[in-house]
């Protein structure tokens, strides 16, 4: 049997019994790096026989050949816990493709209940609660991040981003651009942590606030209120938009694509739109 085996993210006091019984009793305990789980098993008093658990690891780059390794193991009979560095594994993390091969070969699968740093902070930022969206993790690149929220805007509904402290002020920026600066955000950090903040303010306020601490430090998550505005690129800023892509001598099909998601025009009049924008402007 595979076992979703979540950790605490930061307080260790939130381990629960069953999750103890899974670590104490696998087999083989695949994890994303084995030095942090070495660590964790260490502090939570689990002595491993090396010879009775394996620590196997387990992560973005291995998992292609790592998974059918773990299948076979799990098909004679072994249990595998899969836990990730912190909170629940495959939630941004490592492991969805382990257990969509379990199923695909009819291996018995349970996740054990706990921490999700998206959940935590849901739970406590005071945004609406019914219905939400989880994006996790931004693009990158910036233009990408950019069209994300842009899509993100128009789905009307409280909105959960995980986020690093490197990219935290470009991310309060992105938020400030495409919402706008009075719209409603929170910012939860080192949740259960001895540090733990909620922040819930402007998005142009919490941007001053984070541009004037000395060092953004520690982890992110990030929720935006829903949007109550369309938020479809349209006007002079679609236009803007259109021939920024123009410039850069994107072929109109491809500045449709791209765009089509954002705007309400149909396919059929944004590309009309796109040619009729790249002959006025001689492009
Ligand atoms: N699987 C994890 C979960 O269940 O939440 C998420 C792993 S993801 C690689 C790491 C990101 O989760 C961090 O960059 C941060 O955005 C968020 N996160 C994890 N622990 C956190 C904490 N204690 N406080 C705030 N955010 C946290």
């Amino acid at each position: 049997m595979l076992i979703i085996c979540p950790t605490p993210i930061g307080n260790l006091d939130d381990v629960t019994p069953r999750q103890l019984k899974a670590l104490q009793d696998a087999d083989i305990i695949a994890c994303e790096d084995s030095r942090n789980t070495g660590k964790l098993l260490e502090l939570l008093h689990i002595n491993r026989d090396p010879q009775r658990t394996k620590l196997v690891s387990y992560h973005e780059h291995n998992a292609q050949e790592r998974a059918p390794e773990l299948i076979r193991h799990l098909q004679h009979d072994l249990t595998v816990v899969l836990v990730s560095d912190a909170g629940t594994p495959t939630i941004s993390d490592p492991g969805y493709r382990l257990v969509q091969l379990c199923h695909e070969h009819g291996i018995a699968v349970t996740a054990l209940p706990g921490p999700v740093a998206a959940m935590v902070a849901l739970s406590a930022s005071g945004l609406p609660s019914n219905r939400f969206f989880f994006e996790g993790f931004l693009p990158a690149k910036q233009q990408a991040a950019q069209e994300r929220l842009h899509i993100i805007k128009q789905l009307h509904t409280t909105t959960i981003l995980y986020e690093s402290p490197h990219k935290l002020l470009r991310t309060l920026q992105l938020l400030v651009d495409t919402f706008g600066p009075e719209h409603i955000i929170c910012v939860a950090r080192e949740l259960t942590k001895l540090h733990e903040e909620y922040v819930r303010k402007t998005t142009q306020e919490m941007l001053e606030d984070y541009q004037s601490r000395d060092k953004v430090r520690g982890e992110f998550v990030i929720l935006i209120e829903p949007s109550t505005e369309s938020g479809a690129l349209e006007g002079d800023a679609l236009d803007a938009k259109i021939l920024e892509l123009l410039q850069q001598n994107i072929r109109t099909k491809k500045i449709r694509d791209q765009l089509s998601s954002l705007c309400d025009l149909k396919s059929s009049e944004l590309y009309a739109h796109i040619e009729k924008l790249k002959k006025d402007n001689n492009l």
